[in-house]
Parts: C-alpha cells; sequence; structure tokens
C-alpha cells in the first residue's frame, strides 16, 4: 500500500446512508472503528441521516463528539437511499469511496479487502452477498432475477447489484449523475464511462434491529431505471436513433397504406367506386411515424444542450501523455484543479471527462 504523503489528506471515505436505524448505530460505528483503527491509511465515516425521525440523529451526534473522523450530513426530510449516497459523494473528500448499509447487515470486516482489489487496479469493486441472510422468496428470488436481467441488459455481469457494499475509486463518481432509485446501477453507468469492474464475496447478517425500508414494490422501480440505463447507455448520444428507426418504419407503412387505399378507391369503374377503410389506419401509422420523428428530433436538441451547456465532452479520456495542460476541457481542468489532481510517479495525468 501506498503511503499516505502521497495521497490526499483523506484515503478513506466511508459512506453510510441511515433512516430509522436508532439502534443499529452505536454497535455499527464501533464495528467500524474497530476495524479502521488498525488499517494504516487515514479515512473518514460520512452518515447521512436520510430524514429519520427516531433518535438516529442524536445518536450521530454522539459520535461526533468522541470520535473526530466522522461527519454527519442531516436531510430536512427523507429523501431516499440514492440521494443519501448521492450527497455522501459530495461531502467526501477520500480517494477511495466505500458504501455500507447502516443496519448491521454489511460487515465492515470485509472493507480491507475492497481496498485491496481496488489497490490492484480495479475502480469498482462490487460486494456480493453470496450467503445472504434474507427472507429466500420475498427478497433473494426476485433480486436473483433482477440480478440476472440487469446483467443481461447492461453487458456488465455481476451477481449482487443490490448489495450496498462496494468500493469505488472517487473519480469514478466525476461521470455518474444519480437519479431515482439508481445507486442499484452505479457499476452499470461505471462501466459506460470505461472503469474496470470486479466482485468480491462479502459477509451477510440477518436485520437484528428495525426493519426493511423497501417493500416488493420496490420490483418495478428498478425495472423502470433499468430501462432508463438501457436507453441511456444506447441511445444517449444519439436518440434519433431510438425514436426514428420505429418513425421512419411507421411513417413507410402509413404512406404505402395510404397509397394502396387509395387505388383501391380510385382505380374501380365509377360504380363500383367506394372508400377504401384502410384509410384511417393509413393515417394512424402516418402520423405515429411524424410524431415519433419529431420527438426524436427534440430529444436531439436535449442532448445538445445537455453536452454544449455545460461543456459535457461525448467521451471518457483516461490519460493524455505527454500532458501539455492545454488539452483538457476548461470545466475539467477546473475541476481538476479543485480535486488536485493525482499526479502519478512518472508525472503523467490521470484524467478523465463525463461522457
Ligand atoms: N435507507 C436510507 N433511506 C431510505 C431507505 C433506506 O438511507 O429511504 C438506508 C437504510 O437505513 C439502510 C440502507 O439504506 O442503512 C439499506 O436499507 P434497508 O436495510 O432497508 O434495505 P434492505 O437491506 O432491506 O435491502
Ligand atoms: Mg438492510
Amino acid at each position: 500500500m501506498k503511503k499516505m504523503n502521497e495521497r490526499r489528506s483523506k484515503y478513506l471515505s466511508i459512506i453510510v446512508p441511515v433512516y430509522n436505524e436508532e439502534e443499529s448505530i452505536p454497535y455499527l460505528h464501533e464495528r467500524l472503528e474497530h476495524i479502521l483503527s488498525q488499517q494504516s491509511f487515514t479515512y473518514e465515516i460520512i452518515y447521512i441521516d436520510d430524514g429519520s425521525s427516531d433518535s438516529t440523529f442524536k445518536q450521530l451526534n454522539q459520535l461526533v463528539e468522541h470520535d473526530e473522523h466522522v461527519r454527519i450530513v442531516r436531510f430536512r426530510r427523507n429523501f431516499g437511499q440514492t440521494a443519501a449516497m448521492a450527497a455522501g459523494v459530495a461531502y467526501s473528500q477520500g480517494e477511495i469511496l466505500v458504501f455500507m448499509d447502516g443496519d448491521l447487515q454489511n460487515d465492515p470486516i470485509d472493507i480491507p479487502r475492497l481496498i485491496e482489489k481496488i489497490e490492484e487496479g480495479y475502480d469498482v469493486v462490487s460486494g456480493w452477498r453470496k450467503d445472504r441472510q434474507d427472507a429466500q422468496w420475498s427478497r433473494k428470488f426476485p433480486s436473483q432475477l433482477a440480478n440476472q436481467l440487469i446483467s443481461q441488459v447492461t453487458g456488465v455481469h455481476l451477481h449482487d447489484y443490490g448489495c450496498t457494499l462496494k468500493a469505488y475509486r472517487h473519480e469514478v463518481f466525476r461521470h455518474i449523475h444519480l437519479y431515482g432509485e439508481m445507486h442499484r446501477f452505479i457499476p452499470a453507468y461505471a462501466a459506460l464511462a470505461g472503469a474496470r469492474i470486479t466482485e468480491l464475496a462479502v459477509t451477510h447478517h440477518a436485520r437484528q434491529f428495525g426493519k426493511s425500508k423497501y417493500g416488493i414494490s420496490r420490483v418495478v422501480r428498478v425495472l423502470l431505471d433499468l430501462t432508463t440505463l438501457k436507453f441511456l447507455g444506447s441511445f444517449g448520444k444519439k436518440p434519433l436513433y431510438a425514436f426514428g428507426i420505429p418513425g421512419l418504419t411507421s411513417l413507410g407503412l402509413g404512406i404505402s397504406t395510404g397509397l394502396y387505399a387509395l387505388g383501391r378507391t380510385v382505380l374501380p369503374s365509377q360504380q363500383h367506386r367506394q372508400r377504401s377503410p384502410l384509410f384511417p389506419t393509413a393515417l394512424l401509422f402516418t402520423s405515429f411515424g411524424l410524431l415519433s420523428i419529431f420527438s426524436g428530433l427534440i430529444a436531439e436538441l436535449l442532448t445538445r444542450t445537455y453536452h454544449e451547456t455545460q461543456d459535457k465532452p461525448i467521451y471518457v479520456v483516461k490519460q493524455i501523455h505527454p500532458d501539455q495542460g492545454k488539452t483538457m476541457p476548461l470545466i475539467e481542468q477546473q475541476t481538476h484543479n479543485q480535486e488536485q489532481t493525482k499526479t502519478q510517479k512518472n508525472g503523467q495525468k490521470e484524467i478523465a471527462s463525463s461522457h
């Protein structure tokens, strides 16, 4: 492991979203402290109180008084686990970020192993609850199906997207903005930006205190989030292809049905002539086709606005060599100055720009 003085002042940030977890917090913190104090790197533990209505915040405050490693971000109301994790990223200073649940289901004992994998060169290390201690039919079974589906759709094959215990290089989050309940898909978004990903079997315990904050309705939200992910991955930079292909097909069908209907109407002799019943069908196809193409064009405008107003390039650069400091887009240079770009031993700079 590299020496600390080669690194930013904080090496590791543990990010723990908590929502009404008053009983678990003292035990979790004790366990975290026990494991982390044996490590050679510096660290911080960021608890995000996601609008708890029990004594969670009071418990966290007591931790701050006794432990300089602790920081609390307290939300005004319950914004959800994804928002809590996004806040954790925003307020963290570490080079490596480790997320974990605050209900004692993840075990801090796995943290050093996750970090070892990052040190090996991976950008994302995903925890896999191989021996998961949750109900079989209501939790494990739908989760297995979801993991297979997500792996197929995204092409990123992980056994356990739903496990919060994962480690990331901080820079991965320069390309990822979290919405909805997308925390489960962070590895897939990271893969879209070219991150190196691996997984590691981790310990899992049954919930001791309180109850799960999720019901079966999360299945629907996961499916919708997966649709967004697939759409952004395949068409995020070229939405006209998504709308234009069905649009053109429908327009083609509409025009040919229309011509056929016209032929059937005007070609027969005067006394047999009657309006073809296919005209409404032709009109339906044509209007759907035109609407779809126009939606695609509007989506193209939005994509350009997104990329151009924020100077967001459509690619991700890993490295520029030799780096003369001029080749980076301006916005990236600013971000880099703020985040104290890590200069590698040989003087090369590792950079990545948003997709
Ligand atoms: N959590 C949160 N906000 C929410 C829901 C959950 O911060 O709106 C936290 C929760 O306190 C826990 C973690 O996210 O630390 C995982 O939640 P939970 O244990 O209920 O999920 P499960 O393990 O049942 O999938
Ligand atoms: Mg849990």
